[in-house]
């Protein structure tokens, strides 16, 4: 079972935008046993999709197609898909109101012509109806393959992938799922593990497989199921992790996450109830960006001061001047007032400051460039770290955002 990616748009090839579409649809299609063997940019010409489409359909048993679905002139997908597949366009109403919907919704341009003829689909696809978006996504089946044509904008390719065309896919194709999880034991060797999980290991279901990796220290147990039905597969492992627990419980340290810090974080805190608020100098937001990112994160993420400049430490932060001239405004003591201060200001268990000088010259203190303090405001007490992060100032930014996510995971 082979597929193959196709990404439409000028605008890849001349390096304007990266292509994440692909990225994200190969690794969906390796979760589910697909494996993709070759992905094709394509301009916006006519005849060069026909010959990819045709070449594709040579190699590949699955071929998804993302962007060219909008109603401008030079997207020409859905036209070169219809000559294609021999097919006509035919009006969708469901579309159609869907689309005249969102206009009257969110679009301030009146609904026009153009855009009606985006409920024209052809009318041998299934829809794939986009309700984030005015270009539906389009199924086709021709001679045991499948096309998938999906729109360009990531979030809508995202959700039609996992809301459809992924349970479509294994629906038709009866692939298995694979459910990884892996449990971080921490101060026994491999192969006394080994000996203590034999009975247990014995035991387990032949769609489940157990692997040892040892690294410094650690043994990572990566359980890993195979399986038609996703739930059940979720439920077993969990099980199975439960009970492993009741036999190397004291050893147990953690699990290999695969959501993003910022999920991590989430859950953390929503699931004992905590709060959090940031306040931040030289990284602008981006950690109260990433911290609100994830859905739910107000039951959590109070929100940020972006206290840039100097005096916004002052008179929102109510930092003290005294302090910032007695110890510079990157230092330990104003990063741990930033985070004690909107901590309180902002009434929550905790909060995370930076404060750092990221080039590439010396702002409003004497600091090394790359220097970076940052402050971690408890319910048990408010603590700093300092760290020297390099000399190029995105560099220096972006690795005190990691930091910072860290420090808030630990
Ligand atoms: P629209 O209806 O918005 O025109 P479309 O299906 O025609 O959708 P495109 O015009 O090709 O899609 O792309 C819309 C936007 O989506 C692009 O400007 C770009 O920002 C983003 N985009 C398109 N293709 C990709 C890709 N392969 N990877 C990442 N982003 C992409
Ligand atoms: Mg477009």
């Amino acid at each position: 079972m082979t597929a193959e990616i196709i990404t439409v748009g000028d605008e890849i090839l001349i390096g304007q935008i990266v292509d994440t579409n692909s990225s994200f649809i190969a690794k969906e299609l390796d979760k589910i046993g697909i494996a993709v063997h070759q992905i094709t940019a394509v301009e916006d010409e006519r005849n060069h999709i026909l010959s990819t489409l045709e070449a594709a359909h040579q190699r590949a048993d699955v071929v998804i197609i993302t962007g060219g679905l909008g109603p401008t002139k030079d997207d020409l997908t859905k036209d070169c898909l219809c000559e294609y597949f021999d097919d006509e366009l035919v009006l969708n109403e469901e579309v159609l109101s869907h689309i005249k919907l969102l206009f009257e919704k969110y679009i301030d341009t009146p609904f026009s012509e153009l855009n009606r003829q985006q409920a024209f689909l052809p009318a041998s696809a299934d829809v794939l109806f986009n309700r984030y978006g005015t270009a539906a996504g389009m199924w086709f089946e021709k001679e045991g393959k499948v096309y998938v044509s999906l729109p360009g904008v990531p979030f809508e390719m995202k959700a039609l992938m996992e809301e459809q065309v992924l349970p479509k896919l294994q629906e038709s194709f009866k692939r298995p799922f694979i459910v990884h999880k892996t449990v971080i034991t921490y101060g026994m060797g491999e192969s006394s593990l080994a000996e203590k999980l034999e009975f247990w290991e014995e035991n387990l279901p032949d769609y489940i497989k157990l692997a040892y990796l040892p690294n410094l220290g650690k043994v990572r147990l990566r359980l890993t199921g195979r399986g038609t039905n996703l739930e059940q597969l979720e439920d077993t492992i969990n099980k199975l992790v439960t009970s492993l627990h009741s036999i190397i419980g004291e050893i147990i340290v953690g699990y290999e996450d695969e959501n993003s810090i910022e999920v991590q974080i989430g859950h953390l805190l929503a699931s004992e109830g905590r709060s959090l608020a940031t306040a931040e100098s030289f990284t602008g937001g981006r950690i109260g960006s990433l911290l609100a990112s994830p859905p739910g994160a107000s039951n959590y993420y109070k929100g940020t001061v972006v206290s840039y400049a100097t005096s916004v430490k002052q008179d929102v932060l109510e930092i003290p001047e005294k302090l910032i001239q007695k110890h510079s405004v990157v230092s330990s003591q104003v990063a741990e007032a930033m985070a004690r201060n909107v901590k309180r200001i902002f009434k929550t268990d905790f909060a995370i400051s930076t404060t750092g000088n990221a080039g590439p010259t010396k702002g409003d203190s004497e600091e090394e460039i790359g220097t970076v303090f940052i402050g971690i405001a408890t319910p048990a007490g408010v603590y700093s770290k300092k760290f020297v992060l390099g000399n190029h100032r995105e560099k220096v930014i972006g690795k005190a955002v990691n930091k910072s996510m860290e420090l808030l995971l630990e």
